[in-house]
């Protein structure tokens, strides 16, 4: 026969921690409580397997039930010695639901139940006090009515305001015995009207009654809503628990509380929570009192005049902190406690792990594996990546007001203020004169990437979280609101309205990158200080993880925060960022734009030192750590001029008219450049591209000193297909090597390998690994070319392909393991077999997602490479990942706090 219920406290607990499946959180540790032998009133839990049977079965109960119920009650009334429905004793209940996970949806508590006009005298009796039976009594009603009977709280309320006007009362206290005992008149008045049945007397069909409201409340909309928001399987069910009342409401050596054994916002090795004297259940999160604090020293940190728990109850308190260390050295975790004080006797109702801040999720792992509560490796898995995600980026003060205007996509986290400009040369000018500036465009493009460099945040009214603004905000770790669709962007007038709302340059803004918030003037920032416990934290993460982590990177600044993060080399130096900057964009277009080869030759000469200098700049930043450079990949018309002013420029200096240069922009047309003329393929059609920019980066490594070099340049060739592409560009590298090498009297080492990014590449691995010295994945043209989805258009229907689940997450920000992840194990296991020890890694946007790094630990990639501000997190991850592969993750006893 099926065990439908398990007992706990009173000296008999038949349920522990671990059987949370069965017992629900609550339930399974009321009971752990009870075994440790903490004060817990006596009770018991009705399991999920029941509420399985109740939906199974047209929602009927399983036999036996009734019997088990039954004597689980006669279990509470024997440790209470009292009698459930008896009138001298009265045995009081609350019900209480709890599934595995804690779900707001669910059931609110019924507190007071087996009470009737019978019962409420024994309970006048045993408690001597008659208006706090009545009051008992009517709150009971009320809660019941509203959560079985489905009679809203508000009808109560209008019957007590009706009473209390025509008494005179202002105060709930104002209500005597007889004034309640009356308005309980009222009540079931009410009940029979609106139910069209009498309020139940009968202390089992109110049990009854309460146990079948939690077990439909399962399938209630709020419910199911939550279910889905948070991946919580129907089939799961709650339990139900069933626990003898304890009354923090009996008189002033009474209370009732909420604690945190540690502070949940600092995380702080502090007592943290508040009370009430003389109050029952929610009170204190209800916010009708104001609650008062548990320690002397969070009342004088709050500058409450109320006594804290330490001074009006020592004897209590000191129990209840001798308590919080036992529920820490216990659980290994912080906890979230309630407890009541009846007469004087401290009773613990709950616990489970505590929700905590990034900044106090980071401090509480250091120091529970400090205090040697928990192991590094537990610690590790202890703080999410995301966590740490939260904490590298400035946040808004969380106490400041905030004027928001609308709420676009949260596409780079971090928040920033500036006053706004609306082009990319407006930035760049405002920012020379000092002012610091928001750039609001309709969307971005390349050559907005200055304007965005130097903004402090990026704003756009149009694209999804994988646009062109999106993507660069974050690999620059700039805080950007993308796709803000309520702002109107009038670029002439320099003007944006936002719900009718009119915002002018130079008007200041601020932007929340982490929720979408775009908000009207400038709110105070803070930045949380990272400080040791970050750093050591961190090192565990290095001495478990096995993957490398390296960064994207190509401007020096970038590259600093970079090794500065801990980048163990550079993965993706993409050059054709180095064409952008002013001075430089001139020469590219001349080069775009020249006739012949000679021309070509002429812009080329006059960009090389630029390059050059980059590289040189860049190599001894990375000094003594791998640098890998990928050759010129996006399709030229990208850096061709588009305003009337810019074609004049370029016309002027390369001593043609304007028309031809139109003329040349028309030619270079592409209607599917992602698919165009880029790549290799420029280094196949115009080979003195890719050899200038060879020459430059080996003059560079050849002219700093060895001490100020990197261990490795890595030259990587994009958008091979084919073996023979690879060879014809590998042999320009290979070209200008010798060249230089000739020239300069000196050698140095080099290797060059080629990016993985269109499935013919990754299933012709082992052809390419013949010539490649490494491969790098560049998943982000893998997933648009495996998928046949350009990222620039996917916002269109990306929306409803996340609402049907076609693909379970953003295949652009977290791998699409089983098709694109199935060619990244391809490509690497016939590269490997082809060429043993070949160096493999990941160098798109997936290499700094958690998830995808995953993956990419379980197929044994070598590194990850991803944006600078996303390396600690990727270090994190990959150490996260390599616990889990050699089973260190700790099976947590308590619920997991995400
Ligand atoms: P929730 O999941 O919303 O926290 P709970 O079941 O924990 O719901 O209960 C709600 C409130 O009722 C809490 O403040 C709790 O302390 C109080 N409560 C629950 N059971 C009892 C009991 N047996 N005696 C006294 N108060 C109780
Ligand atoms: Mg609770
Ligand atoms: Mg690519």
């Amino acid at each position: 026969m099926s065990k439908w219920v398990y007992m706990f406290g009173g000296g008999r607990t038949e349920g522990r921690a671990g059987m949370k499946d069965l017992l629900g959180g609550k339930g399974a540790n009321l009971a752990e409580m009870a075994a440790i032998g903490l004060p817990v009133p006596p009770g018991f839990t009705i399991t999920t397997d029941v509420c399985t049977f109740y939906y199974a079965n047209g929602r009927t109960y399983p036999a036996g039930l009734e019997d088990a119920i039954e004597a689980g009650v006669a279990h509470i009334a024997s440790v209470m010695g009292a009698s459930f429905g008896d009138r001298k004793q009265p045995l009081l209940l609350s019900v209480r639901s709890g599934a595995r996970a804690s779900m707001p949806g669910m059931m609110d508590t019924i507190l007071n139940l087996g009470l009737n006009d019978d019962t409420v005298l024994g309970l006048i009796e045993t408690s001597g006090d008659a208006r706090f039976a009545w009051d008992s009594y009517r709150r009971f009603v009320q809660m019941y009515s509203d959560v079985v009977l489905g009679i809203g709280h508000h009808y109560f309320e209008e019957l007590l305001e009706d009473l209390k006007a025509d008494r005179g009362y202002i105060l709930d206290t104002d209500l005597q015995a007889g004034d309640w005992k009356e308005l309980l008149g009222s009540y079931k008045a009410l009940v029979m009207k609106r139910s069209g049945a009498p309020f139940p007397d009968d202390p089992y069909d109110q049990l009854r009654g309460a146990i079948g409201a939690v077990f439909s409340s399962w399938m209630n909309q709020r419910a199911i809503t939550y279910r889905r928001l948070h991946d919580i399987p129907e089939a799961w069910g709650t339990a139900v628990n069933v626990q003898a009342m304890v009354f923090g409401n009996m008189g002033s050596d009474c209370a009732t509380g909420v604690a945190f054994t540690r502070d949940p916002s600092t995380g702080e090795d502090t007592f943290f929570g508040e009370y009430l004297v003389n109050a029952q259940g929610e009170d204190v999160v209800a916010g009708i009192r104001t609650p008062q604090h548990l320690t002397i020293l969070g009342k004088q940190a709050n500058q409450s005049d109320l006594p804290a728990l330490e001074e009006l109850m020592p004897d209590v308190f000191r129990q209840l902190d001798a308590i919080r260390r036992i529920l820490e050295k216990h659980y290994r975790d912080m906890q979230d406690i309630e407890f009541t004080v009846q007469r004087g006797a401290l009773w613990m109702l709950q616990t489970r792990t505590g929700k905590r801040t990034p900044a106090a999720a980071l401090k509480i792992a250091v120091d529970l594996a400090r205090e040697g509560l928990i192991t590094r490796e537990e610690a590790v898995m202890r703080v999410d990546p995301g966590q740490i995600d939260q904490l590298l980026h400035p946040m808004l003060d969380p106490r400041a007001i905030r004027d928001v205007l609308t709420t676009g996509l949260p596409a780079s986290p971090g928040a920033a203020s500036g006053k706004l400009v609306f082009t990319a040369a407006d930035a760049e000018a405002w920012v020379r004169r000092g002012e610091k500036v928001i750039l609001a465009r309709v969307e971005t493009s390349p050559e907005d990437i200055g304007g965005m460099h130097v903004a402090e945040g990026v704003l756009t009214s149009r694209g999804g979280m994988t646009s062109h603004a999106a993507v660069v905000a974050r690999g620059m770790g700039r805080p950007c609101v993308a796709g803000a669709g309520a702002v109107r962007i009038n670029v002439t007038d320099r003007v944006m309205t936002v719900l009718g709302r009119e915002i002018r340059e130079g008007d200041l803004l601020t932007l929340d990158g982490s929720t979408g918030q775009v908000i009207y003037g400038a709110v105070p920032m803070v930045r949380p200080d990272l400080g040791k416990d970050f750093s050591l934290l961190m090192e565990w993460a290095d001495s478990i993880r096995r993957m490398g982590v390296r960064a994207n990177a190509e401007t020096p600044a970038d590259a600093r925060v970079a090794r500065s993060f801990g980048a163990e080399g550079i993965g993706l130096c993409r050059t054709e960022h180095m064409f952008f900057e002013p001075g430089r964009i001139v020469h590219v277009r001349q080069m775009i734009l020249a006739r012949d080869e000679d021309g070509r030759r002429q812009a080329l000469d006059l960009l090389r030192p630029y390059q050059r200098a980059d590289f040189i700049e860049i190599f001894r930043i990375m000094h003594g750590l791998p640098v890998t450079i990928r050759l010129l990949d996006p399709p030229l018309h990208e850096f061709l001029p588009h305003t009337d002013a810019d074609i004049q420029e370029v016309a002027d200096s390369a001593g043609v008219d304007v028309r031809t240069v139109r003329q040349a922009i028309a030619q270079m047309a592409e209607s599917n450049p992602m698919l165009g003329h880029r790549g290799c393929r420029l280094g196949i059609t115009f080979p003195e591209i890719y050899a200038m920019q060879c020459q430059a980066i080996f003059e560079a490594a050849i002219e700093v000193p060895p001490k100020d070099a990197p261990s490795m340049v890595e030259v990587m060739i994009p958008l091979v297909a084919t073996r023979r592409e690879l060879e014809l560009t590998k042999a320009i590298v290979d070209q200008a090597a010798k060249d230089v090498f000739a020239r300069c009297g000196k050698t140095i080492p080099y290797k060059v390998g080629t990016m993985i990014e269109l499935p013919r590449a990754a299933l012709c691995a082992g052809d390419l690994a013949d010539d490649a010295e490494f491969f790098s994945f560049g998943t982000n043209d893998l997933t648009q070319t495996a998928l046949g989805i350009s990222r620039d258009d996917a916002a269109h229907f990306m929306d409803a392909y996340h609402r049907h689940g076609v693909y379970a997450k953003d295949p652009f920000v977290s791998i699409d393991c089983e098709g694109v992840g199935e060619l990244v194990k391809i490509a690497t296991v016939r590269g490997r077999a082809a060429h043993p020890g070949l160096k493999v890694g990941v160098c798109g946007e997936h290499g700094g997602d958690p998830d995808s790094i995953d993956f990419f630990e379980g197929i044994g990639l070598d590194y990850v490479s991803c944006s600078p501000y996303r390396v600690p997190i990727a270090r994190l991850a990959a150490a996260r990942s390599a616990c889990r592969r050699i089973g260190n993750g700790h099976k947590e006893l308590a619920d997991s706090t995400a």
